[in-house]
C-alpha cells in the first residue's frame, strides 16, 4: 500500500497519512496539494510532506478525496524553512502552512447549487423568492450560498434553499474549489471576414447609417494602426467615446470579435528603465566594504545614517546579483508606506520588480506568488513586508533587510511569531545567499551581532550631497508651562520655528505617538473614566466622530454627556493625541493646510499614497502623525519636525522602550532637511537632560548602544540573553491565575531563577480574555533547542490537567 504524510492548515502537532493508489502515488510529489476528508465531515487541503509504504499504525488510513496540483506548488527549500520556523518559533508546520501559502490555495468546502435539469418547473410554481434564485441559476451554471445572499439581499437564505430543494429545483453539491481566477481581459478586434480591403469598406458604406458605431470601427481602426497592440474593450470605449452597448451591438452584428487574454493584474505599466545613480565616493566605500564583508560574512550590517544614500547602495547590489541570474528579496517593514520605493526601483528595474503588498487582493497574491514559483522574469525583484518570506523563491542570492530595527518584522499573531529579519538570514542560508540589513538606527541585537564578528559591519556617517544632519533642540515643557509660554500643546519656540519654516515657504512634520483626540476622558467631579467594557483599559476620544474607542479592540460607544458615575456634566480630557494636534495647528495657523496620517486616516488601498503624494505635492504644508511618519519617507521640502512629547515613550513599560523612543525620535528627525538648508528638529519634554533625549539630539547611537547593553546585562535581557514568553489567556480571572502558578512553578523547577512571572500585563484583559505572562530567560551558554524541549514537555502535562484545558498558551519565542 501507498501512503502519504500530509500537513493540513491546523494547529495539529502531527502529520496526518491518508492512503493513495497506485497511480496516484507515481503522480503525486512532495509540495502537491491533496483535498483530503478530515474529522466528520471536512474537507480541507492538505500539501504532501512524505511519500511513503508505512501503514500508520494508531489509525486507520482514510483515502484522499482528489489531487489538487499538477505540479508542487512548494519547492525543497521553503519545506526545508517551514521546518525551521516551525521548530524555531515552536508552532507546527499546519500554522506556518496557513502563513505561508495565498489563501486562495487553501480550498474549502462549500454548498454549491445548481439547476436540476432533470424537472421543468413552471414559474408560477415558485415563490417571488425563490424565482430570483431559479432565474438566476438559468443565467450562471452554479451559484454559492454568499451569491443567494446577494441576490436576496438577506443572509438568512437556507430556508430558500430548503423549498427550493423540496421542489426538486435545484442540486447541492458538496465541493472543493479553486477560489483563485486569473483576472480576464475583455479585447475587440475587426471579425476576420472583413479583413480585406473590399469587405471593410462595405461594412463602413452600410454602417454610413450608424454614425456611432462607424466611428467606433474607425477609432479602431486607428488604434490598431497605432500601436499595434490589442486593444482593450474599456480602451476603444474611451477613445471613440462610445457607449459599450454599442461595442455590443458591432459585436453581435458580426463585425466587430470580443477575445479574451489571461493577464496579470499586478504588472507594472512604466516607462523605459532608467540608470542607475552614479555613487558618490562615501557610497562606492561603503558598497566595496560590503562585499568585502560578504566574504567572510554571511550577514553584514549596514548603519547608514538617515538620507545617507542607502538605497543607492542596495540598487547596485541588486544589479549584480541580477547580472548573476540570481533573485533579490528587498524587506521592508511595512510596504503600504514606502510607495516612493517602490517607484524607484520600477524605475531602475521595471517589470522586474513584484511587490507583495498586505494591501493586495487575494488575486494579486496569488499572481506574484506564481510568477515566483514559474521563475518568471517578473519576479526577479521582490519588494515586500514580512509575509514574503514565505513566497517560493528557487534561487536567491540577496535579501536585503531596510530597517532592520522595525518592530513590525515580528508577528505577534497569531502563530507563526516569527521575526522576519532573522527568518530572513536563515533564508538566505539555506539558498546560500547573502543579507545585508540596514539602519540608520540598527537594534540592539544586530548591531551586537556585528560587535561579536557573528555578522559583517559597515558605517556610511555622511549624508547624501554632504547635507548636514537636522539641529535638534530639546524644549523643556516644565519651565514653558511653568512661565506660561504654551497655546495648547505648543511652547512658544515650537510656534516660533514653525512660523518661520512656513514664512520660507517650507514644510512641517509634527510627530505624536497617540492617535485619537485624547486616550483618557475623566469626571472633573467625581474622577470616574469611562473603560472599554472588553478591556481593563480607559477609552480614548475620538472628536471627529464624537465617539469613545477602545484601541484593543474596536469597542466604540458615543461620547458621554455626562459622568456615567455621578451624573456631573464636567467631563474633562487627559493627555492628547494626533486629532488633536490637528486641530489646534488648525487654529494656530489657519491659513495653512493641515493634514493628519495616522491608523484612523489611512484605512484602504490606498489611504497612505493619497496623504503622502499630496504632502509631497506640497498641496498639504504640515503633516501630523503617529510613528507611520517615520518608516523611510524622503520629502524634499521639510525642513522643521516636530515631537510634541517625548515622555510618553521613553515612560513605556518595556525593557525596549528606551532603545524604541532613540530610533523612532532619529528616524523622524531624519525626515527633516534632506536638501541643503539644514533641518530643524524640535523635541517637547518633561525630562530634558534623559540621557536618551541627550543622546538624541547629538546623535549618539554608540553611547546608546553601551548604556543600553549595560542594563541589558545588568538585568538580563536581550540580546545578551534570549526570551521566550509565555501568555496564559482565558475569560476567568481566577483560572488564569491558577493555571499561571502551575504553570510558571513547573518552569521553576527546572530553570529555577531565570523564570519571571507570572505577572499580568499593563492591559490585563483584552477582549474579555485575561492575559497572564511568563518569561523565561536563556543565558547564551544554555541550549536554546534543549529550553523548548523542556517547555514542550511542561505544556504537554500543563494541557493534560482536566481544568486547564480551556486555558490558552501561547508560546512566543525571542518576544520583540
Ligand atoms: P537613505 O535610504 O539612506 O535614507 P536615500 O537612498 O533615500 O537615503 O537617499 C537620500 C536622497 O539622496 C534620495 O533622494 C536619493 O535619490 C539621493 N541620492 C542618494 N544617492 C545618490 C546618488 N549617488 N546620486 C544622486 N542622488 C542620490
Ligand atoms: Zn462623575
Ligand atoms: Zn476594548
Amino acid at each position: 500500500m501507498n501512503y502519504i504524510d500530509v500537513i493540513l492548515p491546523l494547529p495539529l502537532q502531527k502529520l496526518f497519512t491518508y492512503s493513495i493508489t497506485e497511480a496516484e502515488a507515481s503522480f503525486l510529489r512532495v509540495g502537491m496539494r491533496v483535498a483530503v476528508p478530515f474529522g466528520k465531515s471536512k474537507i480541507y487541503t492538505g500539501l504532501v510532506h512524505r511519500i511513503h509504504t508505512s501503514k500508520p499504525l494508531v489509525y486507520e488510513a482514510k483515502d484522499i478525496h482528489q489531487i489538487l496540483d499538477e505540479e508542487p506548488i512548494i519547492n525543497a527549500q521553503q519545506l526545508a524553512f517551514w521546518e525551521w520556523i516551525s521548530s524555531y518559533y515552536m508552532c507546527t508546520l499546519g500554522d506556518v502552512m496557513r502563513a505561508a501559502l495565498p489563501s486562495a490555495f487553501l480550498l474549502e468546502s462549500e454548498t454549491i447549487i445548481s439547476k436540476n435539469n432533470q424537472k421543468e418547473i413552471l414559474d408560477e410554481e415558485l415563490l417571488d423568492d425563490e424565482f430570483l434564485v431559479y432565474e438566476a441559476l438559468q443565467h450562471q451554471s452554479s451559484l454559492k450560498i454568499q451569491d443567494l445572499m446577494n441576490i436576496l439581499d438577506r443572509k438568512n437564505v437556507l430556508p430558500v434553499i430548503k423549498r427550493l430543494l423540496e421542489k426538486e429545483a435545484i442540486h447541492l453539491q458538496e465541493e472543493i474549489y479553486e477560489k483563485y481566477k486569473p483576472k480576464w481581459v475583455r479585447y475587440v478586434r475587426l471579425h476576420p471576414n472583413f479583413s480585406s480591403e473590399a469587405a471593410l469598406q462595405a461594412v463602413l458604406e452600410e454602417l454610413n447609417r450608424a454614425p456611432k458605431q462607424k466611428q467606433v470601427v474607425m477609432t479602431l481602426f486607428m488604434l490598431t494602426a497605432k500601436t499595434k497592440k490589442p486593444i482593450k474593450v474599456t480602451e476603444l470605449t474611451e477613445a471613440s467615446e462610445a457607449s459599450s452597448a454599442i461595442v455590443k451591438t458591432l459585436i453581435d452584428k458580426g463585425i466587430l470579435e470580443e477575445y479574451h487574454i489571461q493577464t496579470d493584474r499586478v504588472t507594472y505599466s512604466g516607462e523605459e528603465n532608467e540608470a542607475s545613480k552614479k555613487l558618490n565616493e562615501y557610497q562606492n566605500t561603503a558598497l566595496k566594504e560590503i562585499k568585502e564583508s560578504f566574504v567572510k560574512h554571511s550577514v553584514t550590517l549596514l548603519h547608514g545614517v538617515t538620507s545617507s544614500g542607502k538605497t543607492e547602495i542596495y540598487v547596485k547590489l541588486i544589479e549584480e546579483a541580477l547580472a548573476k541570474g540570481k533573485q533579490v528579496l528587498y524587506l521592508l517593514p511595512e510596504i503600504a508606506l514606502t510607495t516612493q520605493l517602490v517607484t524607484r526601483l520600477q524605475n531602475y528595474f521595471g517589470e522586474q520588480v513584484s511587490v507583495f503588498h498586505s494591501k493586495y487582493s487575494i488575486h494579486e497574491r496569488v499572481e506574484v506568488y506564481h510568477n515566483l514559483l514559474d521563475n518568471s522574469a517578473k519576479a526577479q525583484i521582490i519588494l515586500g513586508a514580512r509575509s514574503s518570506i514565505f513566497l517560493p523563491f528557487s534561487n536567491l542570492g540577496l535579501i536585503i533587510v531596510d530597517e532592520e530595527h522595525e518592530q513590525s518584522f515580528k508577528q505577534f499573531d497569531p502563530a507563526p511569531r516569527y521575526h522576519a529579519r532573522d527568518s530572513a538570514v536563515v533564508l538566505a542560508n539555506i539558498h546560500k545567499a547573502k543579507t545585508l540589513l540596514g539602519s540608520a538606527t540598527p537594534s540592539l541585537e544586530s548591531y551586537f551581532n556585528a560587535k561579536q564578528n557573528k555578522y559583517g559591519f559597515v558605517a556610511l556617517s555622511t549624508r547624501f550631497n554632504d547635507v548636514l544632519m537636522p539641529e535638534i533642540e530639546l524644549v523643556d515643557l516644565k519651565d514653558k508651562y511653568k512661565r506660561k509660554k504654551m497655546k495648547g500643546h505648543f511652547s512658544d519656540r515650537l510656534i516660533e520655528e514653525m512660523t518661520e519654516t512656513l514664512k520660507e515657504g517650507q514644510q512641517i512634520i509634527l510627530f505624536q505617538n497617540r492617535r485619537g483626540f485624547s486616550p483618557i476622558v475623566e469626571c472633573v467631579t467625581c474622577g470616574n473614566a469611562p473603560q472599554c467594557p472588553n478591556c481593563d483599559v480607559s477609552l480614548t476620544y475620538h472628536q471627529y466622530r464624537n465617539q469613545l474607542r477602545c484601541h484593543y479592540c474596536g469597542y466604540q460607544a458615543a461620547m458621554l454627556q455626562t459622568c456615567g458615575a455621578c451624573g456631573s456634566p464636567e467631563i474633562d480630557s487627559k493627555g492628547f493625541g494626533t486629532e488633536q494636534i490637528e486641530i489646534e495647528v488648525k487654529q494656530l495657523f489657519p491659513d495653512h493646510k493641515v493634514a493628519r496620517m495616522d491608523l484612523d486616516t489611512t484605512r484602504g488601498k490606498y489611504g497612505y499614497e493619497k496623504i503622502i503624494t499630496s504632502f509631497e505635492q506640497q498641496e498639504v504644508d504640515i503633516l501630523v502623525g503617529t510613528q507611520m511618519l517615520t518608516k523611510g519617507l524622503d520629502f524634499r521640502n521639510v525642513n522643521l519636525v516636530g515631537i510634541m512629547n517625548a515622555d510618553n515613550m521613553l515612560n513605556f513599560p518595556d525593557f525596549r522602550a528606551h532603545e524604541r523612543s532613540f530610533q523612532l525620535m532619529l528616524q523622524v528627525s531624519g525626515r527633516a532637511g534632506r536638501t541643503e538648508k539644514r533641518g530643524r528638529v524640535l523635541i517637547q519634554t518633561y525630562n530634558p537632560y534623559h540621557k536618551i533625549l541627550q543622546q538624541v539630539s547629538t546623535n549618539d547611537y554608540a553611547s546608546m548602544f553601551k548604556e543600553q547593553m549595560d542594563e541589558r546585562y545588568v538585568f538580563k535581557y536581550p540580546p545578551v540573553y534570549r526570551l521566550i514568553k509565555i501568555t496564559l489567556k482565558h475569560k476567568d480571572y481566577n483560572r488564569v491565575n491558577m493555571a499561571a502558578d502551575w504553570y510558571a512553578q513547573s518552569l521553576r523547577q527546572v530553570f529555577g531563577d531565570f523564570v519571571l512571572g507570572p505577572e499580568f500585563p499593563p492591559v490585563a484583559r483584552i477582549r474579555n480574555q485575561y492575559h497572564k505572562n511568563i518569561i523565561v530567560k536563556i543565558p547564551s551558554k544554555q541550549s536554546l533547542a534543549k529550553t523548548k524541549e523542556t517547555i514542550i514537555r511542561i505544556d504537554n502535562s500543563f494541557n493534560a490537567v482536566k481544568d486547564f484545558r480551556s486555558v490558552r498558551v501561547i508560546l512566543n519565542v525571542d518576544n520583540y
